[in-house]
Formats: C-alpha cells, sequence, structure tokens
C-alpha cells in the first residue's frame, strides 16, 4: 500500500511572514492523521521558521533545490547537511524549471540525488517531456532517460527513499492539465521500468506523483488511477484554501 503524498511547490513565492501565516490557517484545514503525507517547499528563507512552527504537525518541509557538495567554496549553494539542519526531510531535484533555466542535466540531477539520500533526506526527482518531444512521440524515451540517469548507481535497498514526480512540462502553469489516461499512461510506463532497473518490491513500493495545473477539481479524478499516488502541486498550493481541498481528496 503506498501511502499518498500531496506537495506543494511554491517556487519563488512568500515571505516568512506569508508562511507562517498560511501553515497557521492550513492546520486548521486539514486533519492530523497519518493516511496522507503533506509536503511543503517554501522558499529557502522561510524554511527555518516554518520548521520551528510545524513542528506540533504532520505537515513536512521540502527544499525546491540542493546542491551535490557537503560545504566550501560555492557562492549561492546550499548543501543537503544545511537543509536537513533548516527542517527538511525532503528535497525537490531536477524541476524542469531547473532543467530549463539553470542547465541542470541527468548527471547534475543524479549527484544531486545520491547527496541527498546519504544526508537521509527524501530526493522527489522530477521528470517529464516538453510538448514538442510529446508531439514527436518521444515521451517514453526522454521520461526513460531522466529516470534511467537520474537513478545512476542507486542501489535498490536507497530506493526507499526516493519519489518520483511526473510533470509533463506542457502542463505546468499552463491551465493544461495531462488527461488521467495520458498520465497513468506514463505512471505505469515508469513503474515497469523501475522493475526493470530495481525489482518488483521497489517498483511496487515507490510513489509516483504527477503534476501539472492540479486543482481541487481535478485531483479527485489523478488519484483514482492506479499508478498516480499523489500530486506536485504548483500554482495551487499557494492559496490555502485551494492547497487544503487537494490534500483532502477523496477519490471516487
Ligand atoms: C510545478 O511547478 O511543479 C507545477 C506542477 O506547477 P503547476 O501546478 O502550477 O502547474
Amino acid at each position: 500500500m503506498r501511502r499518498p503524498i500531496i506537495a506543494g511547490n511554491w517556487k519563488m513565492n512568500k515571505t516568512i511572514e506569508g508562511t507562517i501565516a498560511f501553515f497557521q490557517e492550513l492546520k486548521k484545514l486539514i486533519p492530523q492523521g497519518n493516511d496522507r503525507e503533506v509536503i511543503v517547499a517554501p522558499p529557502f528563507t522561510s524554511l527555518y521558521a516554518a520548521s520551528n512552527h510545524l513542528n506540533d504537525s504532520n505537515i513536512r518541509l521540502a527544499a525546491q533545490d540542493i546542491f551535490w557538495e557537503k560545504k566550501g567554496a560555492f557562492t549561492g549553494e546550499v548543501s543537503p547537511g544545511m537543509l536537513k539542519n533548516a527542517g527538511c526531510q525532503y528535497a525537490i531535484i531536477g524541476h524542469s524549471e531547473r532543467r530549463q533555466y539553470f542547465h541542470e542535466n541527468n548527471e547534475t540531477v543524479n549527484q544531486k540525488i545520491k547527496s541527498a539520500l546519504e544526508e537521509g533526506l527524501i530526493a522527489i526527482l522530477c521528470v517529464g517531456e516538453s510538448l514538442e518531444e510529446r508531439e514527436s512521440k518521444l515521451t517514453f524515451s526522454v521520461v526513460e532517460s531522466q529516470v534511467a540517469e537520474g537513478l545512476k548507481e542507486i542501489s535498490p535497498d536507497k530506493m526507499q527513499g526516493v519519489v518520483i514526480a511526473y510533470e509533463p512540462i506542457w502542463a505546468i502553469g499552463t491551465g493544461k492539465t495531462a488527461s488521467t489516461d495520458q498520465a497513468e499512461e506514463v505512471h505505469l510506463h515508469i513503474r515497469k521500468l523501475l522493475a526493470g532497473l530495481f525489482g518488483k518490491n521497489v517498483s511496487e513500493s515507490v510513489r509516483i506523483l504527477y503534476g501539472g495545473s492540479v486543482k481541487s477539481d481535478n485531483i479527485n479524478d489523478l488519484m483514482a488511477k492506479p499508478n498516480i499516488d499523489g500530486a506536485l502541486v504548483g500554482g495551487a498550493s499557494l492559496d490555502v484554501q485551494s492547497f487544503a481541498k487537494i490534500i483532502n481528496f477523496n477519490p471516487i
């Protein structure tokens, strides 16, 4: 049984005050049970204050990115250990905006995943094709190399620290969601790929999230699919009412 995850990626939004106000409200709107994992990735600047505020809650924190080195002369970068120290338990790695604007590739993503796992952070590996790649029928091959290269040299026992987020780039922030069948098809393909790479037990236990214009009005249909284990939510995670509705999904 895979425990669903609803994760919010705030990107470059919200101040420290705005973060605390959001969590004060969110705690009132969601049950404190354990049947679903709730994760939020605020900007780095809000992490420590958020973690102090959330220490009586089941809401967990993620970093939106990490660097692979432990310390040293890397101006502007933040190490996995520093993020753990600030209260993070998860790290989003290889988000399409990082790949697109900051030249991340499967190799750097792999280095980041390894260093996150070494520090005991759970890595949320983002994969997904562009519109051009989908139209050229390259979706499966793009996702295959992102998964296989991103997870290169990771042993099956370490895979319990990995979550995968399938986020078709054409659906991110565009209001265009992949249909539930399109998403399920790719999720199933990723699961089969994981079985080939790491064995059946791993493939059945890894959570695969969908991301791309998830809203309160499409989450129930998405969560009803057998291989969709949760959502990575961008825009709709910024509004506390809409994020709470997504967390409180009820698959049909
Ligand atoms: C994202 O950036 O990971 C994302 C899925 O964004 P949105 O929900 O806004 O499409």
